[in-house]
């Protein structure tokens, strides 16, 4: 592990302009990630707790009696920049990429298909963290979760999700359960994707659709899954004969949105939905409890008690961060009074965030649905840490998470971008309907007989 030198320097304290009758430690353990900290101040919340913030955060903390500064004089890794994917970086956005003690080692980073998961043992993986504007960088909204008792479960499907799943090395076969938080479709928008290559790669199970309802039939999950089959049709009708086709069935289990309820209970594994604030009725977060392990994944909202009351020490707290409505306005030219309503009034700003983290002490705070760039990480961590100084990760597509009781590693995968298919045995000779659709006779006579127009091709340039 590198050495970090922790000394203080009183030009750069007098630079940033703090009050002089500053108490100063030293010598105290740094998080081995430096990530988060470019030209900005260590400081130590009265809590004992550890984190990087700029000059003027510091100053607020340390006026208020909440902290004390710290300054780092020397890292010479070459790790601490602050790289996001988009720019090259291939670690996750976060100051403790370990809490508590791991009972293995883990590979720097994580790779699909090379480890095995202990029995007790989460993996989390982002399939999606971006803003309602699908980009190459990031997909809209979706988390992966498998289990070690072999379960696995995606909350979310947001459009892109379904590329980034082909590269998890997992059969689509496998992931049959799926959980909407609402009806946006950057968190919806893959499941008809999700559906049609499940046919011909390998899915013999019904899907799961679970999902809440919304205000009246038509505007809930039940309803929009429906339309999903009903919009697909000539879809499934032209794979029949060809590919098995008992996979195309989706069952909806869909429950009331204003209740806090478990919506599903299998294997030891609970998942609980209770009210989000979000746009209309008809918005859920989730939390999920296995093996004295808890996660709670938002979805979109805005802040809320119930989210602080699920959230109370959980393990992983997943919430919604939008950008900064400054940022929001600037780069899309949208009004700054709509942007600020956008993020204040329909999601949630990393200050909001950092006061529902700070409420709720998860052992992990995580941020997604938001744009990961070198530009907008400095401004959400400013944002964010003015209330919340604790364990915090920005997630991005593909950062990870193996979550046992002991520990919380945080990792960024590395990934294959031209993922083949992987169809399980059974699969593979599974039966096919006997209905086969028949074009007219018409439109075949207008098919060209390759082995007579390659006869003719060579015959004619023999004769050449
Ligand atoms: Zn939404
Ligand atoms: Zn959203």
């Amino acid at each position: 592990m590198r050495q970090k030198t922790i000394l203080v320097i009183i030009p750069l304290i007098l630079s940033i302009g703090v009050i002089p009758a500053i108490p100063f430690s030293a010598g105290v353990d740094i998080p081995p990630l430096l990530q988060i900290c470019i030209d900005k101040v260590w400081i130590e919340s009265t809590k004992g707790r550890i984190a990087c913030v700029t000059p003027s955060t510091a100053e607020k903390l340390v006026e208020r009696g909440w902290g004390t500064l710290l300054v780092i004089v020397e890292d010479t890794s070459d790790e601490k920049s602050i790289t996001p994917v988009v720019s090259g970086g291939t670690l996750p956005i976060t100051q403790t990429p370990i809490i508590g003690i791991p009972e293995k080692e883990y590979p720097k980073n994580y790779v699909p298909g090379t480890e095995e998961l202990a029995e007790d043992e989460i993996r989390l993986t982002f399939l999606g963290t971006g803003m309602p504007f699908p980009t190459r960088n990031q997909a809209a909204a979706g988390v992966l979760m498998e289990f070690g008792n072999g379960e696995i479960l995606m909350f979310d499907v947001g459009s892109g999700t379904v590329a980034n799943f082909n590269s998890m090395k997992i059969s689509p076969a496998h992931l049959t359960k799926f959980f909407i938080t609402h009806l946006h479709t950057d968190h919806q928008g893959d499941l008809d994707m999700f559906w049609a290559q499940g046919i011909p790669f390998g899915r013999i199970l019904p899907m799961q659709v679970w999902g809440p309802t919304g205000e009246g039939h038509a505007l809930g999950t039940q309803s929009f899954v429906d339309g999903i089959l009903s919009a697909n049709l000539w879809d499934l009708k032209s794979r029949e004969g060809i590919a098995p086709t008992s996979g195309a069935e989706i069952i909806t289990h869909e429950f009331d949105w204003a209740e806090t309820q478990v919506v599903y209970e299998e294997d030891g594994i609970t998942v609980t939905s209770f009210p989000a604030i979000h746009a209309m009725a008809g918005a859920i977060s989730y939390r999920i409890d296995w093996n004295d392990m808890s996660i709670v994944y938002s979805g979109d909202t805005r802040i809320n008690d119930f989210m602080v009351e699920q959230g109370q020490n959980v393990d992983l707290l997943i919430h919604e961060t939008f950008l900064p409505a400054e940022i929001l306005s600037e780069k899309t030219g949208m009004a700054l009074e709509l942007a600020t309503v956008l993020v204040n009034d329909l999601h949630t700003s990393a200050k909001a965030a950092g006061v529902v983290f700070e409420l709720a002490q998860p052992k992990m705070a995580v941020m997604y649905h938001t744009w990961v760039t070198d530009e907008t990480i400095s401004p959400i961590f400013d944002d964010l840490r003015l209330p919340y100084l604790g364990p915090v990760t920005l997630a991005q597509d593909f950062t990870v998470f193996n979550i046992t009781p002991e520990s919380i590693v945080v990792r960024q995968a590395l990934v294959d971008d031209a993922p083949w298919p992987i169809v399980p045995a059974e699969s593979a000779h599974a039966e096919t309907s006997d209905e086969v659709s028949v074009l007219p006779e018409w439109l075949q006579e207008h098919a060209i007989d390759l082995e007579e127009a390659l006869k003719e091709i060579l015959e004619q340039r023999n004769s050449e």
